[in-house]
């Protein structure tokens, strides 16, 4: 919050107020059952006021009821019919909206009794009969002005919402308090209700005003006496408490579990931003700032609600507003770098491809990692713009290495969430390629797979038409989100980009993931691109899955273009024979296994094919053989807890793969047991396999390797998943 915009708040309502008060005139009631009286008054002060007029107290009550508002002061007689002057100033002091419109009591000349009494039931003043003109007419002007300016202080210090004290008051307040208690140590909480605007919207502001009203009264309740409390705008709270161990939390953090109205307000999400144990040598704007920079930190991330103010947070902060000040000059004055990380073919161990990974060689900050200004420049859709610079200086190079008549390879360039906000983003990727007259094969475009669980329908059709205008369109990250097996069949994409995560983490279970997405992607034709590759034995291991490509600095770091440049001059010569040494040394041979203590079911309607799979199986396990989904059902009726795993092919008499999937789906015992489909890879049935259920797949013809890779990856994982389930 800036301080100009703190300054423009309280002056505008006194403005307003005051504006009004000087332009408006003023209405007075005049009560009183003798006409000639109401007259007199009525002439003297018609020429600044309006009249109305009430014969007795309760005509004047019915008058007060609809426009107490309205009325900035009461002339009142005090002997009626139906209800007496005093009987009517019981019952207006008594009730809060009309207890602040003033009285002035009209008596007979003489009568001190009855003014002492009037004046003790809340009367301001009053005047006597017979009238004198000038006398009247100070009075009640004097009166009037009396009551507005106490009322512009009182909106001034509470805010009229709530009744808490508005915002100028609380920084006043704390300054006071902190300044009369200089060893007491306070923290400062702001709190926000996050979803508020569905209060409103939903349930209009009516019902809104009622539930900050009490949240107010919560908030205040909560913290009693012991601090203070201010609404500073809209549905954000800030408060001053003591500190003491935590207390804030205990006397904030409580269970939202009434209701107002009928509304239960335990969906209402509300963050606090924390400043904990304020320094004295801010001021309490500056304070209010720092829990409210806190606060934002954690606005609209699910699951976190409570942040604390530090001072690297501060510099953090501050270090943000740097690159955001500086991000469009930057642009103009191509402070941005392009670098080049190569892919390397990990069969032939050479490069294929590369991807393009800006820098920001900032003149103050130095050299910066997109990690630190790409979430930021996501956030506020500078991103597009960056983009669109790294895409047209790509596609310069490309044409650049064709008029120099390089060797030609792809190079990569990420698509982030945000240019999807762009309504043309085909067009001007298309355009671009046009422009520099390139192969639009050579343009890859890697889309990270968090993208496509967002929103498909709209951005599956444009990367749709993108890959149909011919760019190799690349999903990054994947396996780092939630995006199903089923989805990939469905997208446009050529390659699976894996995350790094898969190949660094040395958890088991994601290793053996690793080999099953790794076939399943060949299953569906789409090449395999691992990152994050560090080391020889990642290599290894990525090899023996029979992953196409890889990228790390085990190979090489991303580069400026002229070193890239270099290191392709020197791939392009590198001796053929090498390659050849460097290939086709898996870790998992057949031969280094001994024969596992495990019996696998083949079910299986060829014979043939059985005996295939026996004679690829029995050096290792145990084999049962089957030959339609019946046959092996009756089997395992008779045989349970023997079979470990069971291949099933999908296509079969008497009753099919599908069936017996089915039926195993229904059998407790039975779904306990892996199942491998075993089935021609391009048969309609292969996705359907995974949808039904099955634990992983090796596609006819069968390779040996793979059958066997399958078979170990399904036990290991089984295993783990097991050891988990307790
Ligand atoms: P990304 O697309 O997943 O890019 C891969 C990141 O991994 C790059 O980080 C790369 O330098 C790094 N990397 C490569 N090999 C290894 C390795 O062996 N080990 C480790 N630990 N890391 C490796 P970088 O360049 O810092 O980029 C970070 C992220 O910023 C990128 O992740 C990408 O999401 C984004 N980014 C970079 N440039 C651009 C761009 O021009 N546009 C957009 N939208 N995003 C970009
Ligand atoms: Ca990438
Ligand atoms: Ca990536």
């Amino acid at each position: 919050m800036s301080k100009e915009k703190r300054d423009i708040g309280q002056p505008d309502i006194l403005q307003k107020y005051c504006g009004s008060m000087s332009r408006r005139k003023r209405k007075i009631l005049i009560v009183d059952d003798d006409e000639v009286s109401c007259a007199v008054l009525g002439n003297i002060l018609q020429s600044c006021y309006d009249i109305i007029t009430a014969g007795n107290g309760k005509e004047a009550l019915d008058i007060l009821k609809k426009r107490k508002n309205d009325i900035s002061l009461i002339l009142l007689d005090l002997i009626m019919p139906v209800m007496d002057g005093y009987e009517f100033l019981d019952i207006m002091m008594a009730d809060p909206h009309f207890s602040t419109i003033p009285v002035i009591v009209t008596t007979v000349k003489e009568q001190e009794e009855d003014e002492i009494r009037s004046m003790k039931k809340g009367a301001a003043d009053f005047v006597t009969k017979p009238y004198r003109p000038e006398i009247v007419r100070c009075r009640v002007e004097r009166i009037i002005h009396l009551r507005e300016t106490a009322a512009v202080l009182n909106v001034i210090e509470r805010d009229r919402l709530t009744g808490l004290y508005s915002r100028e008051t609380f920084y006043m307040e704390v300054q006071r308090i902190l300044e009369e208690d200089p060893d007491g140590k306070y923290d400062l909480v702001v709190a926000d209700a996050e979803n508020f605007k569905v209060v409103n919207e939903r349930l209009g502001v009516k019902i809104g005003d009622k539930v900050l009203c009490y949240m107010a009264e919560r908030y205040q309740r909560n913290i009693g006496n012991h601090g203070i409390c201010t609404r500073m705008h809209g549905d954000v709270f800030a408060m001053l408490i003591p500190h003491g161990d935590g207390s804030w939390k205990e006397k904030l953090l409580w269970q939202w579990d009434e209701e107002v109205d009928g509304i239960p307000l335990r969906n209402l999400v509300i963050k606090y931003g924390v400043y904990e144990n304020v320094s004295r040598k801010i001021d309490s704007y500056a304070m209010c700032d720092r829990a409210i920079l806190a606060l934002n930190r954690i606005k609209n991330r699910y699951g976190k609600y409570v942040s604390m103010y530090d001072d690297s947070l501060r510099a953090t902060l501050l270090r943000e507003q740097q690159i955001l000040d500086t991000m469009e000059l930057a642009l103009k004055e191509r402070q941005f770098q392009v670098y080049y990380q190569p892919k390397y073919d990990i069969e032939s161990n050479h490069i294929s491809g590369a991807e393009a990974l800006v820098r920001w060689i900032h003149p103050e900050l130095g050299f910066m990692s997109p990690g630190e200004f790409i979430p930021l420049f996501e956030k506020n859709g500078f991103i597009s713009k960056l983009d669109y610079y790294v895409w047209e200086e790509t596609c310069k190079n490309l044409r650049k290495w064709k008029d120099e008549g390089h060797r030609s390879i792809s190079v990569s360039v990420n698509i982030s969430r945000r240019d999807f906000d762009e309504p043309d983003l085909a067009e001007q990727i298309i355009d671009l390629t046009e422009k520099y007259g390139i192969d639009r094969e050579l343009l890859h475009l890697e889309i990270t797979e968090s993208v496509y669980t967002d929103e498909p329908e709209y951005i599956v059709r444009t990367v749709k038409r993108l890959r149909d205008s011919g760019f190799k369109i690349e999903m990054d990250d994947f396996g780092s989100g939630y995006s199903s097996l089923n989805m990939l069949s469905e997208l446009s994409i050529d390659v699976l980009k894996l995350d790094m995560k898969f190949v660094q983490s040395s958890s088991r279970d994601r290793k053996s993931i690793l080999g099953f997405v790794i076939s399943l992607a060949k299953w569906l034709n789409l090449a395999t691109i691992a990152e994050g590759v560090e080391n020889e034995e990642q290599v290894e291991k990525l090899r023996s899955l029979g992953c196409d490509y890889v990228q790390g600095f085990y190979y090489a770091k991303p580069m400026p273009l002229q070193e890239f440049e270099r290191y392709l001059e020197k791939d392009s010569n590198q001796d053929e024979k090498k390659r050849e040494d460097q290939t086709g040394r898996g870790s998992l041979m057949p031969e280094e296994r001994e024969k596992r203590p495990y019996k696998v079911l083949i079910v299986e309607d060829s014979e043939m094919n059985r005996e295939i799979l026996r004679s690829m199986l029995e050096p290792y396990y145990y084999i049962e053989e089957a030959s339609n989904g019946k046959e092996a059902y009756d089997y395992l009726c008779g045989h349970f807890g023997e079979i470990s795993i069971i291949l099933l092919d999908l296509v079969m008499p008497v009753m099919d793969g599908f069936q017996f999937m089915k039926l195993r789906s229904r059998d407790e015992r039975l779904s306990d047991i892996p199942v491998i489909i075993t089935s021609e890879s391009h048969e309609d049935g292969d996705l359907m396999a995974l949808r039904v259920g099955a634990d992983y797949f090796a596609g006819k013809p069968y390779k040996k390797e793979l059958v066997l890779r399958a078979i170990e990856t399904t036990i290991e994982r089984w295993k783990w998943k097991k050891s988990n389930e307790y």
